[in-house]
């Protein structure tokens, strides 16, 4: 039998209303809604038509479990408000994808389990502070966001979504973290998305982070998690010139807004210099970072993925183990995987098979 959610899941990831769906299905709305409430059948024609716009496997449909999705009570969404309905499920139903693509991995490869601390009572800086003594990171700066966040156990997918107003978001499942990535932003962009969830995780777990104050927060936190004050004040006692915050920006792989915002907050640049930085950098716009960082990939995936190779099972096949169009797995990889990459430090992960 058809099962009525795999179809709204499908739909919601195409980004459709059920007039939407219905229309581009050639039929009446009244067809979808009846469907999807459990009242009727889908005619043969319009569930072959449905397989083909979607790229889905018929067994998808067939799936008898019921989908999961990101609990949005418990998603920090960044900018929800200014997303469509239309990109917000798009990006639910991704995550309701990631689950059981996490699920598939989970059964076969033992993941690091998180150890993260929840900091209620804690300012922003001091839950960073905190987290950076937990991990023993000291006031060192972040090497690969993504591989710490892997390796404390934090599952990072990616969202392929092009929107310009979705960054990021971070859930916790069953206890485990989650992060949903825009990789289509600058690398500098993206590791202060990944910081910015991970302080939503280690702060708001359990309040929430729909208060009003939960973004500042974790903007806060992620400029505190980044940029450790001690070692930032060390670095640059005085800053002078915006040249001089586009060489240093590296050491913490930060916006060069970045760290002209820190430096400002820790009194280290004249009012007149940070304005100036400011418009010069807005002029050239967010999406022209000075001085750019590579690209971060994931260590674990590389391992996972390299590891499934050499057993003969490509994505591909890993996509029809799971009835769903191999772009997917693709799409949730996108930006995060570099199968092709070598590992450059070792991460323990056993393989429980
Ligand atoms: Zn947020």
């Amino acid at each position: 039998m058809i099962n009525p959610e795999r179809v709204e899941l499908v739909r919601k990831r195409l980004g459709l209303t059920k007039i939407g769906f219905a229309a581009d299905l050639g039929v009446d709305r009244k067809v979808i809604q009846r469907f999807e409430a459990g009242t009727a059948d889908l005619p043969a024609p319009c569930f072959a038509r449905m397989c083909e716009i979607s790229g889905y496997p018929a067994a998808f449909f067939y799936k008898p479990s019921s989908p999961e999705y990101p609990n949005p009570k418990g998603v920090s969404f960044r900018s929800l408000r200014s997303l469509t309905a239309g990109k917000r499920d798009a990006a639910m139903a991704a995550g309701a994808l990631a689950f059981e693509f996490d699920d598939w991995i989970s059964e076969r490869y033992e993941l690091p389990s998180h150890d993260l601390s929840q900091t209620k009572e804690a300012t922003p800086a001091e839950a960073a502070a905190l987290l950076r003594a937990t991990w023993g990171i000291g006031q060192r700066p972040i090497g690969n966001a993504i591989n710490l966040l892997e390796s404390h156990g934090v599952r990072v997918y990616s969202l392929a979504e092009e929107s310009r107003h979705l960054d990021a978001y971070s859930l916790w499942r069953n206890d485990i973290p989650y992060v949903f990535l825009n990789t289509l932003k600058t690398t500098e962009h993206s590791r202060h998305d990944a910081c910015h969830e991970l302080g939503h995780l280690v702060m708001h777990r359990h309040c929430g982070s729909s208060h009003p104050d939960a973004e500042n927060e974790a903007n806060a936190f992620a400029s505190a998690f980044l940029m450790p004050l001690e070692d930032l004040k060390a670095e640059i006692p005085w800053a002078r010139s915006l040249e001089q915050l586009i060489e240093k920006k590296k050491r913490w792989g930060v916006s060069v807004a970045s760290l002209n915002y820190a430096l400002n907050k820790a009194g280290r640049i004249s009012d007149w210099n940070y304005r100036g930085n400011y418009i010069a950098l807005n002029k050239a716009g967010r999406a022209h970072e000075p001085n750019p960082l590579p690209p971060e990939t994931s260590q674990i995936w590389s391992k996972i993925l390299g590891d499934l190779w050499r057993q003969g099972v490509s994505l591909s096949r890993v996509a029809e183990q799971l009835s769903v169009p191999e772009k997917e797995l693709n799409d949730l990889l996108f930006g995060i995987a570099a199968p092709r990459q070598p590992p450059k430090e070792a991460i323990a992960l056993s393989i429980v098979r």
